[in-house]
């Protein structure tokens, strides 16, 4: 005799590492999904699943640096949620990466993953380091030490890594050749963002800025903007920043302010976006660019501009700088840049906020693609790289906008209502196993 089933949404406690009562990014993290909740339908049934990452692999990084000391440095790999298809994120290095910021990074991947329907699930990897302290042969032992020690939790259809803050084609090569080594034959489909030479793809290293373009295009004929002559402020001036400042120039809108940890420099009529580039490339940042002023940091938040693009960290965007931002568009190129409360001042004052989870996962969209010309050793042209990632970025835009207006919530609760669903969807179809 079947009893019949209590469907209702269980309640259970949250184990000791995941606890929300400090807003550190996965608390961040849990709030967006609660806010989601509701307009799961269904599917709510599942929604714990999303709330604990499915394995945690927390490593020691032990490597001899070059005057004969060992030093140690702590690891991470978190796949959140693999219903949707194998892991896929980057990998950090940076002295302030912690687990609360991996968890909420991989829980993110798995939400852009699915917004933009690339079969993957989500995951992040770090390295609590400052890379600019390491030589490069430092560095090397360091990438392939750690690839070594999470050797077991990655592959081509199990978990691929890819670059993110301080990580770059170098760092995945030595990944690619160390996953390579430990298994016995060349493996190109472990990871994404290589060089081009060894197996990475056109048009990679400019996916999110052209994405964080392509949607702040979108955004703009949506909301009446025009970009010709608009102002722009980026944070951030890197591969993101600074391919998104250069496509915005292009269309021609001015770029009045960048800021990064070298400085902040602005311009009122408009910064010369090339030869900012090649300042950067030369110097490692935007500070001492001439053909700028210099400007407090404090004061970039408050530059007179129509699009913002934070491009670097997350928790820039604060409750106590949100009120002073003048944009009428904020395109998050960084990953989780404004935190919740800042969020509901920017939505209260009619900002309108692209947010990370679809603003900048141009780049994975094409990681997907190299991922893809990788396993069937036939590559595409950079023109049908950048078509196939623009139609994915307007259609998964366009659907997100629909979804806003349907249930009138941000953009951010819409794009996590897409994403949710799809792998609330996959989880429930996969089923429970045993
Ligand atoms: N690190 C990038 C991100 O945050 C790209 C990840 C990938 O290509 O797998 O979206």
């Amino acid at each position: 005799m079947s009893k019949s089933k209590d469907t209702s949404v269980a309640s259970h406690p949250l184990p000791s590492y995941l606890n929300a009562d400090h807003l550190g990014p996965w608390g961040i993290y849990l709030q967006q999904v609660d806010r989601v909740t509701p307009y799961l339908g269904s599917l709510a049934r599942w929604v714990e699943t999303l709330k604990r990452p499915k394995r945690i692999l927390v490593v020691d990084v032990p490597i001899e640096l070059d005057n004969g000391t060992i030093a140690h440095y702590e690891g991470y790999r978190v796949q959140h949620n693999l219903s949707r298809g194998p892991g896929k994120g980057g990998v950090r290095f940076h002295q302030d990466v912690t687990l609360s910021e991996v968890m909420a990074l991989s829980a993110w991947m798995s939400i852009k993953n699915a917004a933009v329907n690339v079969p993957y699930g989500g995951a992040k990897g770090g390295i609590r380091v400052d890379p600019r302290t390491l030589s490069r042969a430092e560095l090397e032992r360091l990438t392939r030490r750690y690839t070594s020690e999470i050797g077991m939790m990655i592959g081509p259809s199990k978990d691929i890594p890819a670059p993110d803050v301080n990580t770059n084609g170098q760092i995945m090569a030595w990944m690619m050749d160390t996953y390579s080594m430990n298994t016995g034959a060349t493996s190109t489909g472990v990871v994404t963002g290589k060089p081009v030479d060894l197996g990475g793809s056109l048009g990679r290293v400019e996916a999110t800025g052209r994405g964080v373009f392509t949607v702040g295009i979108e955004a703009a004929k949506l909301s009446g903007l025009s970009i010709q002559g608009a102002k722009v402020a980026v944070q951030g001036f890197g591969n993101v920043g600074g391919t998104a400042g250069k496509l915005f120039a292009d269309a021609g809108a001015h770029v009045v302010a960048v800021q990064d940890h070298t400085g902040t420099i602005h311009n009122a009529k408009g910064l010369d976006v090339n030869a900012l580039l090649e300042h950067v490339a030369k110097h490692g940042g935007v500070g001492g660019f001439t053909g700028a002023e210099k400007m407090e940091s404090d004061a970039f938040w408050g530059v007179d501009c129509d699009i913002l693009i934070p491009a670097a960290l997350e928790g820039q965007i604060t409750k106590d700088n949100a009120g002073k931002i003048k944009a009428k568009l904020v395109i998050e190129g960084a990953n989780g840049p404004t935190t919740p409360e800042a969020d509901d001042i920017l939505n209260d004052k009619g900002v309108l906020v692209l947010p990370d989870v679809i603003a900048n996962a141009g780049g994975v969209t094409v990681s997907y693609f190299e991922w893809v010309q990788d396993f069937s050793s036939f590559f595409w042209t950079e023109d049908e790289i950048n078509a196939r990632l623009v139609r994915i970025m307007q259609e998964a835009f366009a659907g997100v906008w629909a979804v806003a207006q349907e249930h009138k919530v941000s953009l951010r609760t819409a794009t996590f209502i897409v994403a949710c669903k799809r792998i609330l969807h996959a989880r429930e179809m996969r089923g429970l196993y045993p």
